[in-house]
């Protein structure tokens, strides 16, 4: 089974740990001795409770929450959370700070332009084509929030720092780094998370909230939109997405118990970002695409001299056994996707077949 794996750089749904679906595989037909699959059992039941339980706790741990958050789990993707954030946390009278750094900050806008509320863009950097991340603000006197995308996916930026927002708190959509580094919670009043590009399977967002941001959640609101729907009941109102929580606690414990936290977890993802991007800048082939103070570790995007040649590269991949590297529709391109989840072992592999087509091509 192992040996017809190939080296994963999908964007998303993404690469789980082998060890992750080695451990679904043996237990899925029967969970803990129970008799069913974890796709058979009610929500209701001990053992779901004991999964769902399971999985807070070691998010809380991993990213060193203290009691003051909420973890929560909702399904409608991070798109979703574009439109919820506004509805719970933007007062028609307020105004909320967005930093636009691409096409996931851009559809985060449009939901608070769709509900007729106010949205002041505090930075852009779509003036150089969203390859860098700003570094001036003009941020609005007494904001709601301010919401940035910490990793872009597309255009491979991501924050090494966050903002001073004078107290103002910031959301941040980190659906591509999250867990990928310990995190300073302390700007931070949510933080989310869809879990197909470093956590789980598609299917559910993970949503951490500060408890003082859940008193400015409207009562008007339908049920299911309302944060403290889900804060209220442990994200169990209604029938939660269970395998895609279970596929999240097991991730979590490989990150705990396997990669030994976030601060590793942080060192391996530097390390392979050295090595694919050293490798990238010592060559006149390949052109890494973001500005270097604002490259992600989590995607790496990069051209090479034409796209004839870019179609080849890509193609020559899948047959070589590196699958992904295809950039975003939007951009074209080239784009190497290096989630926790995808070792340093791949990336050698990448950076091997790099070299060679070099050889051959350049
Ligand atoms: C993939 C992605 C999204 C969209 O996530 P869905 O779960 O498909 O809604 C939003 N933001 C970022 C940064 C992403 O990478």
């Amino acid at each position: 089974m192992k040996e017809n794996r190939i080296h994963n750089f999908n964007a998303g749904p993404a690469a789980l740990p082998l060890p992750v679906l080695e451990e679904i595989r043996d237990s899925f037909l029967d969970l803990n001795n129970c008799g069913m699959s974890v796709t058979e059992i009610s929500h209701r039941s001990k053992w779901f409770d004991d999964i769902i339980n399971d999985a807070v706790v070691r998010t809380k741990r991993l990213l060193k929450l203290d009691d003051r958050f909420h973890v929560l789990f909702i399904q409608g993707g991070a798109s979703m959370q574009f439109a919820m954030i506004p509805m719970n946390f933007l007062p028609d009278e307020k105004t909320a700070d967005y930093i636009n750094t691409g096409t996931w900050s851009t559809k985060a806008v449009k939901e608070v332009e769709i509900q007729g509320k106010k949205v002041n863009i505090a930075a852009s950097s779509e003036d150089k084509s969203f390859s860098y991340i700003p570094k001036e603000f003009q941020f609005t006197k007494d904001a709601a929030y301010v919401h940035i995308t910490s990793n872009n996916t597309i255009k491979g930026t991501e924050w090494a720092s966050f903002p001073d927002t004078d107290g103002v708190p910031i959301i941040s959509d980190m659906s591509s780094d999250f867990m990928s580094r310990p995190i300073d919670m302390d700007k931070f009043g949510m933080i989310y998370a869809g879990a197909q590009k470093n956590i789980g399977p598609a299917g559910v967002c993970m949503a951490i909230i500060r408890e003082d941001m859940l008193e400015m959640v409207p009562d008007t609101l339908p049920s299911m939109l309302k944060y403290t729907t889900y804060s209220s009941k442990n994200s169990m109102y209604n029938t939660p997405p269970c395998f895609s929580i279970y596929v999240i606690q097991l991730v979590t414990k490989w990150l705990e118990e396997t990669i030994g936290g976030l601060d590793k977890m942080e060192q391996l993802n530097k390390a392979k970002g050295d090595l694919l991007y050293g490798f990238i800048d010592s060559s006149d082939f390949y052109n890494a695409t973001a500005e270097r103070d604002s490259r992600s570790l989590m995607n790496v995007t990069f051209r090479l001299p034409d796209e004839d040649l870019e179609k080849k590269f890509i193609e020559e991949a899948v047959e070589n056994g590196l699958g992904g590297l295809k950039g975003h529709r939007s951009v074209g391109g080239c784009r190497a996707s290096t989630y926790n989840a995808t070792g340093i072992e791949s990336i050698e592999a990448l950076v091997g077949f790099m070299k060679d087509f070099e050889q051959k091509n350049g």
